[in-house]
Order: structure tokens, then sequence, then C-alpha cells
């Protein structure tokens, strides 16, 4: 009977797991050409320094401009590319890019790529051939921020976490991504050294626990960086709280290295 059941579950689950299933090996496939095509997009989202108002960093966030499906954003494709391994050169373009466009964004320009937790779990290459690859556009290592997530830390892979601190050791430098989204955050504040941590707008339905966040983290010499800034309500809570950079459809929204080019002119 229990066979009987089993198989009854199976019939009934079963087309929609091929279907997904079957979407999974047609990206993945198409995924595999992207790179090659040239599909694959990066875009930067502004950030501003509170104090000054000034632009001084940005976020790499990539897109696929897919031929049939339009424009594709990571939450769609960057699962597959893990499964695949295909992330693995995606990684090494997305670096590769942010490093060539950073250059041409000025001097002291910050460029802030993410980096997955299945990225610095399966990376063969070490930190010297980053340092490599910002050698060859002349940039300092810190023009570099590498954002990683709590659940990366959470782990408390040794490997993982020698690796982050590794970066940080040869001058780059360390964003903790989506704070406050896991547990234990203030005490990986104090563990890892970071440089900087993004506080997301959720906090600024209390303003006291943004300014304790804040506060807690200039104490431990982190700067804090506001994400995803929509309103001036949220901006004037952030700012009065401490925050030192902002980011959000408030500011801008993600655009092409050479239209960022252009608003750092005007
Ligand atoms: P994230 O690093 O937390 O990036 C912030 C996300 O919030 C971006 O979504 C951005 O477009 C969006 N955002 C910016 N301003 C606002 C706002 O004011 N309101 C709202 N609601 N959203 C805002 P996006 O571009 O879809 O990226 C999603 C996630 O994909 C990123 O989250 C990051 O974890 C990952 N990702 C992006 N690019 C890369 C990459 O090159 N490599 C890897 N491994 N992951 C990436
Ligand atoms: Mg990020
Ligand atoms: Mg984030
Ligand atoms: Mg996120």
């Amino acid at each position: 009977l229990a066979k009987q059941q089993g198989r009854n579950r199976f019939n009934f689950y079963a087309p929609y797991m091929q279907e997904a299933s079957q979407l999974r090996i047609e990206l993945c496939n198409e995924l595999r050409n992207a790179l090659k095509n040239k599909e694959l997009r990066l875009l930067f989202q502004p950030i501003r320094t509170l104090a000054s108002g000034k632009i001084e960093m940005a976020e790499a966030l990539i897109r696929w401009e897919h031929p049939q499906r339009g424009l594709l954003k990571p939450a769609e494709f960057i699962g597959v590319a893990e499964n695949t391994g295909v992330i693995e050169s995606i990684g090494e373009w997305v670096f590769q890019e942010a490093a060539s466009q950073a250059a041409s964004f000025g001097e002291g320009f910050q460029v802030c790529v993410n980096k997955s937790a299945w990225q610095f779990r399966h990376e063969a290459v070490g930190v010297e051939h980053w340092l490599a690859l910002l050698r060859e556009q002349a940039l300092p290592p810190r023009s570099i921020i590498i954002e990683v997530t709590e659940s990366l830390l959470l782990e408390a892979n040794r490997d993982v976490v020698e690796r982050i601190q590794s970066l940080r050791d040869a001058s780059m430098q360390i964003s903790l991504d989506d704070f406050g989204h896991g547990y234990s955050s203030l005490n990986f504040l104090k563990r890892f050294r970071i440089d900087y941590l993004k506080l997301d707008t959720s906090f600024t339905e209390n303003q006291a626990l943004c300014e304790a966040i804040v506060a807690m983290a200039h104490k431990l010499g982190i700067k804090v960086i506001a994400e995803k800034i929509e309103t001036e309500d949220q901006l004037t809570i952030l700012t009065a709280a401490g925050c030192d950079f902002g980011q959000g459809f408030l500011f801008g929204e993600p655009i092409s290295a050479q239209n960022l080019r252009r608003l750092l002119i005007t």
C-alpha cells in the first residue's frame, strides 16, 4: 500500500517537477553560452555619502539580457549558475568587469561586488588571483568591496572565513550584506573583521533600533550603508541615526557604467 501511495504521489507531482527541472536544464544550457555570447550585463547602483551627498561608491548588480526571455534578474539565474558551477566563470567576469569599470569612475571610487556563499565555498583561486586582476587595471585593492552575506559567516566554516579575512589582509574591503536578516548578527560583528554593514530599511520602522545599530557599528569601526532607501522619511531617519552611506531607488536605480559616468560628471 505504501508503495502504491508513493507511486500516486509521484504521479501527482511529476508534471510540475518535470516542468521546473526542464526550465532549469534549459536555463543551464543557455547560461553556459550567455558569457560567450556577451549577454551578461553589470549595472551599477549609486551609493551616496550622506554627509556630502557625493556618489563615491556603487554596487555592481548582474543582469542577463536573454535573447528570448528578456532582461533577467539574478534571482532568476544565480541559483542555476551555482548548481551547475557556471557561477565560477560568471564570478570571474563580474569581478573583471567591475574592476575595469571602477577604473573609469575616477580615483578613489569604490565598487561593491556581490559574492555568494557558494562562490566562497568552491573557489579554486586564491586572493593573489584577484589582486592580479586589480593590478591589471592599476587599481588599489580598496577599490573593490566584497559583499558577503551573514549566512556565510553563520556557517562558521573556517576555510571560508579565512578566505574572507585574507581578502581583507590584502586591503580589499568587506561588507556584510543584508544585515539583520539572520541571527547572532551582533556577535558576528565582533568576531569578524569587516569594514561595512548594509542595513535594510526595514529597520527604519524603529528609530531607536536604527540608532543603536549604527552606534554599535561605529564603536567597532564599521561604517553603515543603508540600502533600499525609497522615501524621504526613511532617509531622514537613517541620516538622523548617523548612517554613513545610502543606496536605493530614492537616489537612483541600477544603471549602466556609461550612465553612471555621466551622472558623476554632472
Ligand atoms: P543585494 O546585494 O542585497 O542587492 C540589492 C538588491 O536590491 C538589488 O536587487 C537591487 O536592485 C535592489 N534594490 C536597490 N534599491 C532598491 C530599493 O530602493 N528598493 C527595493 N525594493 N530594492 C532595491 P537585484 O539587482 O535583483 O539583486 C538581487 C540579489 O542578487 C542581490 O541582493 C545579490 O545578493 C544578488 N546578486 C546581484 N548581482 C550579483 C552578482 O554579480 N553575483 C552574485 N553572486 N550575486 C549577485
Ligand atoms: Mg549586495
Ligand atoms: Mg542587500
Ligand atoms: Mg540580498
